[in-house]
C-alpha cells in the first residue's frame, strides 16, 4: 500500500475509539446498522442535491447500497452510490466529531459516568462510523465525490491516534461517485463477513432504508445434464432388450454462482398501511431517525386527503431535548419534509410547526410541493399553511389522546417536560387556544399534590359559581397561606394556585374557559356572589372615618383604604387595584428589572 499523509485524530474522537475498541460488548452487530445509515444520509444528500444539479448523478444513476463478503479473508465491504467526500470532508467527517449522534453519545457518556453502564450505552446510541472498530482492525475508506476530480481513500487502524489519507490512484479501484468501506475483521470477528450473517443483519436492522440494500449471495438452480453410462450398467441395459435404454443418461446437478441479492424492503413506512405497522415498527423508526434512545410518549399516523394531500408520522418524545432551550430555538431539526419520497429538509423556522410545538418530532411527505422546494416557497404556500393547519391539529390529538390515557404518569411526563410550551401557546395562538386549554395542568386549594385540569375545576364548581378562582404565587406553599383565601375557602370554592412565573400570563391570555371567566382572587372588586348591600352600607358608615384615617397615615404608600368583606379571620390585607398589576407580576416585573 502506498503511504498516505498523516493525520492526527482530533482528542474526542480518539477517547471514543478507545471506548469502542476496548469494549467488551456483545451485541458488535450495531456496526452495520450505522454504516448503512451513513450509506442511506449519503444517497439522501445526492438525491436530494442532483433535484437542482442533475449534472451530479450523470455518470451512475442508480442510488443504491451493495455489501460483498469475503469470508475466507474476513472482510466486508459496502459501497454506496451516495455523495461521497471530498478531500477535505474526509478530515472533517471522519477525523472530527461534528454534531453527530457520536457527540450526543459522549455526553450521554459523560452524564452517566457514575452509572458504570458504559458498555450499553453503545447500544442505545449512534456511535457513528467509528463503530466499524467494533469488529475491524483495519477500515479502508475509498471515496468519490461528483465535486472532485480525484478519488481518495482513508486509512484507519484500531488503537491508532492517526490515519492516513492518500489519493487512490489504482484505476482497478475507482468508482465513479460514492463511498466504498473495506473492513478487515478482527481475528474473532471475522464470523461477521458470511453471506447469510450479513443478510440476517440487514434484514433485522435496515428496515426503514429506502434505498434499496443489495448482499453478495451465492445462488444455484438445478439442470440435468447427460451423463456417460457406467459400465456395469451398460451391460445390464444390453440384456433387458428394451427400445428405450438407447437413450442417453441425465442427471439433476445443481450449478452454483453468486449474484446481487435485493435484501431489504425499501417501502417508507409512511407508505404503509397503518394497520400493517405495530407500535414497535413506529418506536423503532423514531429512534432510528432521530437518534433517539427512549420509547416516544406517542404517535400519529395519518393521511389527509382533498385540497392538499400529504402523509405524516408524529411523535411527542418521552424527554425534551435540549431542555429549556429549544422554547427559543425552534431550530430542532425535528420535522423532516419529503417530496414524492425525496427528502428536502428537516431545517424549519416556524413554517411547518408553530415554534410552541417545535417539540413535535415526525416526517411529513408531499406530492403537492415541489421538489425543489426552497424556504421563500414554504414560506409563503398555501399548501404549506394548510398543512400546517392539519398538523398542529394533529398534534393536538395526540397530545390529547395522552392525557386521556389511562396511564396517568405519562400525561404527568408530558406536562413535566412540555408543559411549558403549551403555556407559551397560550401567548401565542389565539386561534388554538380551545385545543391548548383543556390540555393545561395545575395545582390547587383542593389538590396541592396532585395537578388538576380545567375540566376538573369546572366539574368541581359549586352550582351557584360563575368564575374560576386563582391566584398566582410563588409556591403552593405561599399560595395557601395567603389571607386572600379565607373567605373562599370558608365557602369551599376551589382557587388554582398558579406557581409558574407563565402561569397567570397564560391564563389572562386564554381569559375565559367553557365561558367561565378566569378571576384573580387578589383584586379588590372580587365578588363572591354574596354581596349584601344593606350591610355594607352601614359597615361603610360606621367605619368610614377609621378608613379615611388609616389613609391619612399611610399617604401615598396605597392608593386607598376600604371596607371589604373578603376576609374572614384576617384583619386586613392588601389588594391590587382592578387595573393594576397582579401582586406576582409585580414581583415578576421586578425581578426582570434588576
Ligand atoms: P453522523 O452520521 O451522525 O453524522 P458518523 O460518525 O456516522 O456521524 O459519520 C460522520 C460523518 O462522516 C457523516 O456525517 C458524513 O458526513 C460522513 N460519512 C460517513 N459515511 C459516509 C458515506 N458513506 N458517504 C459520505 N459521507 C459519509
Ligand atoms: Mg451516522
Amino acid at each position: 500500500p502506498s503511504v498516505g499523509e498523516k493525520y492526527e485524530y482530533q482528542a474526542e474522537v480518539s477517547r471514543l475509539m478507545d471506548l469502542i475498541v476496548n469494549s467488551l460488548y456483545s451485541n458488535k452487530e450495531v456496526f452495520l446498522r450505522e454504516l448503512i445509515s451513513n450509506a442511506s444520509d449519503a444517497l439522501d444528500k445526492l438525491r436530494f442535491l442532483s433535484v437542482t444539479d442533475s449534472e451530479l448523478l450523470k455518470d451512475a444513476t442508480d442510488l443504491d447500497i451493495r455489501i460483498q463478503t469475503d469470508k475466507d479473508n474476513g472482510i466486508i465491504t459496502i459501497i454506496d452510490s451516495g455523495i461521497g467526500m471530498t478531500r477535505q470532508e474526509l478530515i472533517d467527517c471522519l477525523g472530527t466529531i461534528a454534531q453527530s449522534g457520536t457527540a450526543k453519545f459522549l455526553k450521554a457518556l459523560k452524564d452517566s459516568k457514575d452509572a458504570g453502564a458504559d458498555n450499553n450505552l453503545i447500544g442505545q446510541f449512534g456511535v457513528g462510523f467509528y463503530s466499524a472498530f467494533l469488529v475491524a482492525d483495519r477500515v479502508v475508506v475509498s471515496t468519490k465525490s461528483p465535486r472532485s476530480d480525484k478519488q481518495y481513500v482513508w486509512e484507519g487502524e484500531a488503537n491508532a491516534s492517526s490515519y492516513t489519507i492518500r489519493e487512490d490512484t489504482d484505476p482497478e479501484n475507482h468508482i465513479p461517485r460514492g463511498t466504498r468501506l473495506t473492513l478487515y475483521l478482527k481475528r474473532d470477528d471475522k464470523g461477521f463477513a458470511h453471506p447469510e450473517r450479513i443478510q440476517k443483519l440487514v434484514k433485522n436492522y435496515s428496515q426503514f432504508v429506502s434505498f434499496p440494500i443489495y448482499t453478495w449471495q451465492e445462488k444455484g438452480y438445478t439442470k440435468e445434464v447427460e451423463v456417460d453410462e457406467d459400465p456395469a450398467e451398460a451391460k445390464k441395459d444390453e440384456q433387458d432388450d428394451t427400445t428405450e435404454k438407447k437413450k442417453k443418461k441425465t442427471k439433476t446437478v445443481v450449478e452454483k454462482y453468486w449474484d446481487w441479492e435485493l435484501t431489504n424492503e425499501t417501502q417508507p413506512i409512511w407508505l404503509r398501511n397503518p394497520k400493517e405497522v405495530s407500535t414497535e415498527d413506529y418506536n423503532e423508526f423514531y429512534k432510528k431517525t432521530f437518534n433517539e434512545y427512549l420509547e416516544p410518549l406517542a404517535s400519529s399516523h395519518f393521511t389527509t386527503e382533498g385540497e392538499v394531500e400529504f402523509r405524516s408520522i408524529l411523535y411527542v418524545p418521552a424527554i425534551a431535548s435540549t431542555g429549556k432551550d429549544d422554547i427559543v430555538n425552534p431550530k430542532t431539526k425535528n420535522i423532516r419534509l419529503y417530496v414524492k419520497r425525496v427528502f428536502i429538509s428537516d431545517d424549519f423556522d416556524g413554517e411547518l410547526f408553530p415554534r410552541y410545538l417545535s417539540f413535535v418530532k415526525g416526517v411529513v411527505d408531499s406530492n403537492d410541493l415541489p421538489l425543489n422546494v426552497s424556504r421563500e416557497i414554504l414560506q409563503e404556500s398555501r399548501i404549506v399553511r394548510i398543512m400546517r393547519k392539519r398538523l398542529v391539529r394533529k398534534a393536538f390529538d395526540m397530545i390529547l389522546g395522552i392525557s386521556m390515557s389511562e396511564n396517568r404518569e405519562d400525561y404527568e411526563k408530558f406536562w413535566d417536560n412540555f408543559g411549558k410550551h403549551l403555556k407559551l401557546g397560550c401567548i401565542e395562538d389565539r386561534e388554538n387556544h380551545k385545543r391548548i386549554a383543556p390540555l393545561l395542568r395545575f395545582f390547587s386549594s383542593q389538590s396541592e399534590q396532585e395537578m388538576i385540569s380545567l375540566d376538573e375545576y369546572v366539574e368541581n364548581m359549586k352550582p351557584e359559581q360563575k368564575d374560576i378562582y386563582y391566584i398566582a404565587s410563588d409556591s403552593v406553599t405561599s399560595a395557601r397561606n395567603t389571607p386572600f383565601l379565607e373567605r373562599l375557602l370558608e365557602k369551599d370554592l376551589e382557587v388554582l394556585f398558579l406557581v409558574d412565573p407563565i402561569d397567570e400570563i397564560a391564563i389572562q391570555n386564554l381569559k375565559s374557559y367553557k365561558e367561565k371567566n378566569f378571576v384573580d382572587i387578589t383584586k379588590e372588586d372580587l365578588d363572591l356572589g354574596d354581596k349584601n348591600e344593606e350591610k355594607e352600607k352601614n359597615m361603610k358608615q360606621e367605619f368610614g372615618q377609621t378608613c379615611d384615617w388609616i389613609k391619612k397615615r399611610l399617604g401615598d404608600k396605597v392608593a386607598s383604604v376600604q371596607i371589604s368583606n373578603r376576609l374572614s379571620s384576617s384583619p386586613c390585607v392588601l389588594v391590587s387595584g382592578k387595573f393594576g398589576w397582579s401582586a406576582n407580576m409585580e414581583r415578576l416585573m421586578k425581578s426582570q428589572t434588576v
